[in-house]
């Protein structure tokens, strides 16, 4: 677990499109959302830029189609895809869609790196490499 400040990240190293959270400079926690006040001591917190990097920390299956809208079915309609809570290496877990071609492969503990793009967080084991 690393405690870097947001202050003393280069901004270049802030990815546009990576997870920003926040970090109590009182009691060092990290968080995620990002939120004015510490979670931990209520101390003010400053904005971070979360590791793209993690291990599944737990996960299900979601087998049927969220609300629509905001949802939005992919070409060719549902199937059920993975969910769960991501552990960054910034020791900080975060919601998301866990993203495999195969169900049958996901396990706890397998590391994965966050996907670019909008919408809820996403990970893959290549960090959306493949496609
Ligand atoms: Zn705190």
């Amino acid at each position: 677990m690393t405690n870097v400040p947001a202050a003393v990240v280069p901004p270049a190293a802030v990815p546009a499109a990576g997870l920003r959270g926040c970090e109590c400079p009182e009691c060092g926690v990290v968080a995620y959302p990002q939120a004015a006040g510490c979670p931990r001591c209520g101390h003010a917190t400053v904005p971070r830029a979360l590791s793209r990097e993690g291990v599944l920390w737990t996960w299900t299956v979601q087998r049927f189609a969220p609300k629509s809208p905001p949802y939005q079915p992919p070409a060719g309609g549902f199937r059920p895809f993975a969910v769960g809570y991501v552990e960054l290496s910034d020791g900080v877990r975060v919601a998301a869609v866990i993203d495999v071609d195969d169900l049958e492969s996901v396990r706890i503990g397998m590391p994965l790196r966050l996907v670019e793009g909008p919408g809820v967080p996403r990970f893959s084991a290549d960090g959306g490499a493949r496609s």
